[in-house]
C-alpha cells in the first residue's frame, strides 16, 4: 500500500510571511491536493530570540486569505500535534540522547568565546574555521576528553551542546526531485549543533524529528535549505528512519533577475512583497489584489504547465501541478505581470460583485453635499452600470473612481491641452445649438440621443470633429471615458445640459 501523501509548511514565526514563503505553502498545498494528501502547518519556533509576536496569526490569516487553508496545524489537531515546536520541547532531548548513545553525536563544551577566538584566528590566516574532522579532537568535547571528565562537567552543570558527528571520507548521494542527484563529500561538512545549551533543539534536529513523527512524505521547501539536505539525510540514516522525498524550489529573483527578491526591492519598486500588510509595508490584499490573482501569479513563479496557458483557477492548478514541471533556475519577479493577473481576474468578476466593492469608494469620494445621492440617483443599479462601462480599463477596484468620477460629479477643471486643441472659435455657438437639440429630446436613452445628435450634425453640415471632442471635454473634463452617448444616458438630460453650460462659462 502506498503511503498517504503528507506535506508540511514549516515557517518560523520571525515576522510576516514573504511572498516566497506563500509560494512554498502554495506548492505544498497543490501537491497535497493533487495527490489526495494532507497539508500541515507546523510552527518552527525553537529560536526564542527571533520570535515575533503576531507572526503566527499573520501566517494563518495569509494562508486563509489565499484560499489554501491547512488541514492540520495549530488549532486543528489530528493526532500528530502539537504543531508548535515550543510545545513539543519535551520530545527532542531523547532523540539527541539516542544519537549520542549510538555514537553518532557528541557533547561539546566549547564556550562561545573560545569558538569566536578560533573563528577570528582562522580568518586572520585567511582560512575558515569549520568544526569537523580535522580539528574536533583538539577542541573541548566528549571525543577529546576522558569519559570521567565529561561526566563530571555534566554533573557540575557546565553548559554544553550536542553536535552531530559527521563521518569522514564518505560520499553522500542526495536526491532532490527538482535538481536530480547531488553528491557531497562529508569532509566538507561541519559537525552541526543539534541541541543547544538552552535545552532547545536546533532547527535541524527538531525539523527531522517532527517530519518523522508527523509522517511527512514529501518535503517541499525553498532552495535556501538545500545546503542543509546533507545533514538531514545523514540524520535520517543515523536514526534508521526512511527519509521523505525532497524538492527544493527555485528562488524568487528581483525584477532585474539578479539576486533574491527582498523587502527593499518592493519599497524601491512600489510593489508589495507580503500577502497582507505588516506595519508600514502594504500587502497584496490591501493593495487591492484578488487572492485568486495572487495565487495564480505565485504558481507561475518557478512552475510552468508546459503549455501557453497562463490563467489557472486554484482547482485547475491542483489538476495540472506537478513537481517535474518546477524549474531549477530562479524565477524572475515581474511586478507588471502581477497587475496583469489582477486585471484578468477583475474582468472575470460580475458587475454586481465589483459594484459592491466599489460603493465604499463612491461613498468616501462623493462631496459631502452629494452623500445622500448613493441612496437615490447613485443606487446599486447605477453603480453596477458604471462598473460595466469602465472596468475593462481597470486593474484594481481602486482604479474605478479615477476612471468614473464624471459619472458622479461634474468636472470642475478641464484638461488644458485638450481645451486648447478642441475649443475653437465656433465651438460656443455649436454647443449652444446642441443644447437646444438636447432640450427637445424626451427619450434620453443612449441610442436615441446618438441618432438625434448624429442626424443634427448631418443636417447642419457640421463635422463630427467639431462636436464630439468638445462635447466629451465639456461632460468629462478630459478626453477619457467610454462611448459619450453612454455617459449622457447615464448622467441624464438635465445634467448633460448643465455641464455643457458650465463649461461654456468656464472655457467657452
Ligand atoms: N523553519 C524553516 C523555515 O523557516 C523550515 C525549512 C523547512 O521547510 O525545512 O523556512
Amino acid at each position: 500500500m502506498t503511503k498517504k501523501v503528507r506535506v508540511r509548511f514549516a515557517p518560523s514565526p520571525t515576522g510576516p510571511l514573504h511572498i516566497g514563503g506563500v509560494r512554498t505553502a502554495l506548492f505544498n498545498y497543490l501537491y497535497a491536493k493533487k495527490n489526495g494528501g494532507d497539508f500541515i502547518l507546523r510552527i518552527e519556533d525553537t529560536d526564542q530570540n527571533r520570535y515575533v509576536e503576531g507572526a503566527e496569526d499573520y501566517i494563518v490569516e495569509a494562508l486563509n486569505w489565499c484560499g489554501i487553508p491547512f488541514d492540520e496545524g495549530p488549532g486543528k489537531e489530528s493526532g500528530f500535534g502539537p504543531y508548535r515546536q515550543s510545545e513539543r520541547k519535551h520530545l527532542y532531548r531523547q532523540y539527541a540522547d539516542e544519537l549520542i548513545n549510538k555514537g553518532k553525536a557528541y557533547y561539546a563544551f566549547d564556550t562561545a568565546e573560545k569558538l569566536d577566538f578560533h573563528r577570528k584566528d582562522h580568518e586572520a590566516k585567511g582560512k575558515t574555521f569549520i568544526y569537523n574532522w580535522h580539528n574536533r579532537l583538539k577542541l573541548d568535547n566528549s571525543l577529546s576528553l576522558m569519559p570521567e571528565e565529561v561526566e563530571k562537567r555534566i554533573t557540575d552543570g557546565e553548559n554544553y551542546v550536542v553536535r552531530f558527528l559527521t563521518p569522514p571520507d564518505e560520499k553522500l548521494h542526495l536526491k532532490d526531485s527538482i535538481r536530480g542527484n547531488i553528491e557531497i563529500d562529508t569532509n566538507v561538512l561541519d559537525d552541526k549543533v543539534l541541541f543547544k545549551s538552552d535545552g532547545m533543539p536546533t532547527y535541524h534536529l527538531a525539523n527531522i524529528v517532527d517530519d518523522h513523527l508527523m509522517e511527512i512524505t514529501h518535503v517541499i521547501r525553498g532552495e535556501e535549505w538545500l545546503p542543509s539536505l546533507a545533514l538531514h539525510q545523514q540524520l535520517y540514516d543515523a536514526f534508521g528512519w526512511e527519509a521523505p522525498e525532497f524538492a527544493h524550489l527555485p528562488l524568487i529573483m528581483k525584477p532585474t533577475g539578479k539576486g533574491k527578491l527582498s523587502k527593499r526591492d518592493g519599497e524601491k519598486g512600489g510593489f508589495p512583497v507580503f500577502p497582507l500588510s505588516w506595519n508600514e509595508s502594504e500587502g497584496y490584499r490591501e493593495a487591492g489584489y484578488f487572492p485568486e490573482a495572487v495565487v495564480n501569479f505565485l504558481a507561475m513563479l518557478g512552475w510552468n504547465p508546459g503549455t501557453e496557458q497562463e490563467l489557472f483557477s486554484l482547482k485547475e492548478l491542483i489538476e495540472t501541478f506537478s513537481i517535474e514541471r518546477v524549474n531549477k533556475s530562479g524565477a524572475r519577479f515581474d511586478p507588471e505581470k502581477t497587475k496583469w493577473y489582477n486585471h484578468q481576474y477583475l474582468q472575470g468578476k460580475s458587475d454586481a460583485e465589483l459594484a459592491n466593492l466599489f460603493i465604499k469608494d463612491v461613498r468616501l469620494s462623493l462631496p459631502s453635499r452629494q452623500a445622500s445621492a448613493v441612496e437615490t440617483s447613485f443606487n446599486d443599479a447605477y453603480i453596477k452600470k458604471v462598473v460595466g462601462l469602465i472596468k475593462e480599463r481597470a486593474n484594481f477596484v481602486s482604479d474605478f473612481w479615477k476612471l468614473s468620477d464624471y459619472f458622479f460629479v461634474a468636472p470642475s477643471t478641464y484638461n488644458e491641452k485638450a481645451s486648447k486643441k478642441q475649443v475653437k472659435e465656433d465651438t460656443p455657438a455649436i454647443m449652444e445649438s446642441l443644447i437646444t437639440v438636447l432640450e427637445n429630446i424626451t427619450d434620453f436613452t443612449p441610442q436615441n440621443v446618438e441618432t438625434i445628435v448624429k442626424s443634427w450634425i448631418g443636417e447642419q453640415e457640421l463635422s463630427f470633429g467639431k462636436v464630439m471632442p468638445p462635447l466629451r471635454l465639456f461632460l468629462v473634463g478630459d478626453m477619457k471615458g467610454p462611448h459619450i452617448f453612454d455617459i449622457m444616458g447615464m448622467i441624464g438630460k438635465e445634467e448633460s445640459i448643465a455641464r455643457i453650460r458650465k463649461a461654456l462659462e468656464v472655457i467657452g
